[in-house]
């Protein structure tokens, strides 16, 4: 059994079950629960073995310090192996009919000796009554369950001179094991209690009735064919009351109806930290304070989980009167007699571990950043595990908790999250439509430049040959006319065959500075201008240089313009606006015609897509605009309305290019 000094880990988390519910936060009265990185952690530093954490985790992620291989090791070696069983053993298993059967389970087992704990229980009963009588005042705090000493040497060391100082019916016992068997004998304290397994090196192991359950199924050994045997003397009193009795102070009084004054029982985590803080301050003066961890022994967390407190309590009374009632009065005297100059003295030693309360500034920056400002948005659901949100800010503070904890935090944050990711699946569905064009686009351009690049060639065989003939034509000749007609139409072939291959980027760019302001009023000049139409020109750009290719912007914005103009065959007015930032530069072309359909939309840049007549427009303007905005790395916007009710009808089309780009 290691000192108090070196302390184990009494209970810890498995992670892999763990499903950060942050109930055992809730239900930790040490605060020895911290969350980190959305894992729950006991800190052992910080642990009072109560064990609440262990009953209330519905995901058994919360085990204790099992030593179920220890004490095997030790029945199977040559020692003496004594069991010492706490009295909340008929809560345990009141499947067994006659305790005395227990025993002999325990004995098949491999146990030399079985005592009852509930002797001690008698032995500290009696040293409570004689302190009682000794000392001046009330005022005291029993000191039987390990949790709560441990709980006040910590966070109350104050009240550790409160502490009644008589040893647990635990101690006693084996004390008066030692006196009877002498030191060599191996000591196995089995009881309901997870804090008992650091409570003290005078026994060797500590056992649950949970690992003993264990243990007796593990060897197959139940009530049948077992010997019935009784407990080992000296055998106990009304002790066996212990573990319903609502503490010791008031076994005292089962036993001997001699306090005066008043107690007050505190059970439970809730009700042992109220009555404390009641305590402390000063509200409960002259009693004597009883408190226990669980809800009684019979509810401690090394019992079988699911047991209900009232019917244990029954299994208890009726083992109790059972036993009372074969009792020989007598030789209960005389045990106790027999052992009366045992020492159950003992002392207590405050060990601090409370930690500083962080300054108010650090509690108010981290209610802050959980979206906490004022004390309406502390809506203190303790949904985190703590009471209140200023606690949870404190723990955070700490080190022991995490912002991520505060539920209406977290939901607020995910609604961020969900709004942010519906934004960015809008704009993936945008871009990938975007993707799905310029693919497209691809493919077309491909296959035309396929086909320009055949056609150029007999194209200008054609256009060479009718021009020759047409030479050698006189004024008269009748083929002149369809000489001439062959010679416009193959130029107009040449034409859309260079228009292809513009929009395949098969022509190289020439960049060169250029004066974009001249750019723009000479792409006006190139067009014939209705007289229906007003032209507007405007320069909001600051840098009026760039390095572009000349001729294919300027082909761009003519095409652009000639369009502005043919969708306003009534007149209106044409905008050619331009703008720019550091590092691009920005052309408006507006008009205020009649529109584009949605759903002429994204066919606008495909080649020979028009919806003008035969003869009137090729489809290929906006085609050759695509293939030089790509060439010159910028992008087209197209924004349109065609419908009056919406706002003014037209279309303006946006165009961005880098203002200096390099080309590979
Ligand atoms: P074309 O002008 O020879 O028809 P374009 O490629 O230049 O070929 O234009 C393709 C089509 O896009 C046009 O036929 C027209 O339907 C539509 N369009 C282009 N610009 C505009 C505009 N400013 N207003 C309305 N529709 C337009
Ligand atoms: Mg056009």
């Amino acid at each position: 059994m290691p000192t108090s000094n070196e302390k184990r880990k009494l209970v810890y988390t498995i992670k892999e079950l763990c499903r950060v519910c942050y109930t055992c936060v809730r239900e930790c009265p040490a605060k020895a629960i911290k969350i980190v990185n959305g894992q729950a952690d006991v800190i052992s530093e910080r642990c009072i073995g109560c064990g609440n954490c262990v009953k209330v985790c519905s995901q058994n992620a919360k085990v204790f310090l099992q030593s179920r291989m220890e004490v095997k090791a030790m029945l199977q070696s040559d020692e003496q192996v004594v069991a010492l069983v706490a009295p909340s053993f008929p809560a345990e298993f009141p499947e067994i009919d006659d305790y005395r059967k227990f025993v002999g389970m325990l004995k098949k087992l491999g146990f030399s000796h079985v005592f009852e704990v509930a002797f001690g229980a008698d032995l500290v009963a009696l040293q409570y009554k004689k302190f009682f009588s000794q000392v001046s005042s009330s005022g005291y705090i029993s000191s039987d369950c390990p949790a709560i000493v441990t709980y006040i040497r910590y966070y109350h060391p104050d009240l550790v001179k409160n502490l009644i100082p008589v040893v647990s019916p635990m101690v006693a016992t084996s004390r008066v094991v030692r006196k009877k068997l002498g030191s060599k004998a191996k000591l196995v304290f089995i009881g309901p209690c997870i804090a008992k397994k650091e409570e003290s090196d005078e026994v060797d192991e500590t056992l649950t009735f949970r690992e003993l359950r264990g243990m007796l199924e593990y060897a197959e050994i139940t009530t049948d064919g077992v010997e019935s045997q009784d407990f080992d003397p000296p055998r106990a009193g009304r002790g066996a009351i212990f573990p319903v009795s609502r503490g010791l102070i008031q076994t005292v009084n089962v036993i001997d109806d001699l306090i005066k004054g008043n107690i007050t029982v505190a059970e439970g985590r809730i009700g042992f930290q109220e009555a404390i803080k009641e305590w402390e301050s000063g509200n409960l003066k002259g009693q004597y304070l009883e408190l226990l961890c669980c809800e009684g022994c019979i509810m401690g967390p090394g019992m079988s989980p699911g047991g209900k407190r009232f019917e244990r309590k029954t299994y208890i009374g009726n083992y109790v009167r059972d036993k009372l009632s074969q009792t020989d009065r007598k030789e209960w005297k005389r045990s106790i007699r027999q052992y009366s100059d045992i020492d159950l003295s003992r002392t207590f030693q405050p060990d601090d571990r409370r930690i500083k309360h962080p300054s108010e500034d650090e509690v108010n920056r981290v209610l802050a950043s959980m979206g906490k400002f004022s004390s309406r948005d502390h809506l203190n659901c303790g949904a985190c595990g703590y009471d209140t949100c200023v606690e949870h800010a404190v723990a955070i503070v700490e080190g022991l908790a995490e912002i991520e904890m505060c539920l209406p935090y977290t939901i607020e944050e995910m609604h961020a999250s969900i709004k942010d990711l519906a934004v960015s699946n809008e704009k993936l569905i945008k871009i990938q439509q975007a993707l799905k064009q310029s693919e497209k686009l691809a493919h077309m351009g491909q296959l035309s430049a396929g086909i320009a690049h055949e056609l150029n060639n007999p194209l200008g065989v054609v256009l060479m040959y009718s021009n020759i003939l047409l030479d050698e034509c006189t004024a008269d000749d009748p083929l002149k006319k369809d000489l001439e007609l062959i010679a416009t139409q193959a130029e107009r072939c040449k034409k859309i065959v260079s228009g292809l291959l513009n929009f395949a980027r098969k022509n190289q760019v020439k960049i060169e500075s250029i004066d974009l302001r001249k750019l723009v009023e000479e792409s006006v000049r190139a067009i014939i201008i209705p007289n229906n139409v007003e032209v507007k020109t405007i320069f909001k750009a600051k840098n009026l240089q760039a390095n572009l290719d000349y001729e294919q912007m300027m082909q761009v914005l003519t095409n652009l313009n000639k369009n502005a103009i043919e969708a306003m065959p009534n007149g209106g007015i044409l905008t050619v606006e331009l703008d720019d930032t550091d590092t691009e530069v920005i052309f408006n072309v507006s008009d205020t015609g009649m529109g584009i359909p949605e759903e002429n939309m994204d066919k606008l840049f495909t080649p020979f897509f028009t919806t003008k007549g035969i003869g009137k427009g090729t489809g290929l303007g906006l085609a050759t605009t695509y293939g030089i905005v790509k060439m010159h790395k910028g992008k087209i916007d197209v924004i349109s309305n065609i419908d009056p009710a919406k706002g003014p009808t037209g279309t303006t089309f946006k165009i961005i290019i880098p203002r200096n780009i390099i080309m590979e």
